[in-house]
This record gives structure tokens, sequence and C-alpha cells, in this order.
């Protein structure tokens, strides 16, 4: 009886540790407030508010409707920012995210480290909406945007309030290829 006590809690306590490792993993990007496990986020600099102009100048100069609608600026860690908008296309699944085009615009002009990034929405002219709004990273742009950068910081709306953070915290158990170590 003590022996099968002693294994019993001993692969308890084994669960506990895996847990607690896997939780260490993440651990960098969360915390746990009110027992729900919350985003690390910063708030934002003035740069950040800066990002967010260039993002809404981009699209608000060249919104046309059902081309162009999201506009992305990227902040390279030289303090460059680079703006971009998103291309739709007939066939929606080819459509091109504005992040994607920031940072491949960034990095054709020799830019190749980034510090932040954000995406915007225009409205269409039959929404009721005057300004632009920052819209969080779609799953695609989560992977291209930590492929080319683990640090990259991204703005998002989060509990109502424009914050930033890690793009990992975004991204658990990233894809990684078997020839990534
Ligand atoms: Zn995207």
């Amino acid at each position: 009886m003590t022996v099968e006590l002693s294994g019993w809690f001993v692969s308890k306590m084994l669960v506990f540790i895996a847990d607690l490792l896997k939780i260490h993993r993440i651990i960098d990007f969360f915390h746990i407030r009110g027992g729900i496990l919350m985003l690390k986020v910063s708030a934002l600099e003035n740069r950040d508010y800066n990002l967010i102009k260039a993002a809404e100048e981009v699209i608000e100069k060249n919104y046309r409707y059902g081309r162009h609608h999201i506009g992305s600026a990227v902040r390279t860690t030289s303090g460059h920012v680079f703006a971009a908008v998103h291309l739709e296309a007939n066939v929606g699944r080819i459509a091109v995210c504005g992040e994607a085009m920031a940072l491949g615009k960034s990095i054709s002009e020799g830019e190749h480290e980034f510090e932040s990034i954000v995406a915007v929405a225009h409205p269409h002219p039959h929404e009721d909406i005057e300004k632009c709004w920052v819209v969080a990273p779609c799953g695609m742009c989560r992977e291209l945007i930590s492929d080319y950068g683990k640090d990259t910081d991204v703005i998002i709306s989060y509990n109502g309030k424009l914050v930033k953070c890690n793009v990992m915290a975004l991204l658990p158990e990233k894809y990684s290829s078997d020839i990534e170590s």
C-alpha cells in the first residue's frame, strides 16, 4: 500500500512539474491576474503613436474599395519607418496582408531588423465609422513577423487599450520546420 501510494504521488508530481515547465515556457509573455492568464503588454510610446499615424496615412492616401483597406507600418531597429497597404485579390486567399507588404518594403530598402509593427483598417464608405482602427495581425502574419524577428513588438488593442506586446506572445507553439534548430 505504501509503495502504491508513493508511486501515485510521484506520478502526480511529475505531471505537476511538467505543467510547471510548460508554464515556464510561456511565462515571459503572460502573467496571471485575478486567476486569468493575461498577455504581458507595454504602454505605447510617442514613436508607437507615430507608427500608427504612418499606417493610417498610407491607407488614407491609397484606400480603394475592394483593393486596399489595410495600412501597415513597421519601425526598424535603426528607427526608420516603412508603410504599405495590403493587396486585396479576387481570389481571396491570394490577398497579401499589409504587414507582409511593410516588411517587404523595409527589407527591399536594406532594413532587415524590426522593432515594432502595426496594422490599421480603413472604414468603407458604407460603414458609419470615421477613423481607422488598429487591427491585430492575422495568424499568417504572426508567423511571418516572428520569422523575421522574434523580438518584434506588435501594437494591438487589448482590453480596450492600445498596447504593444512581443509577437511570440501572440503565437504559442510557433511553426518551425525540421531544419530549424
Ligand atoms: Zn495577415
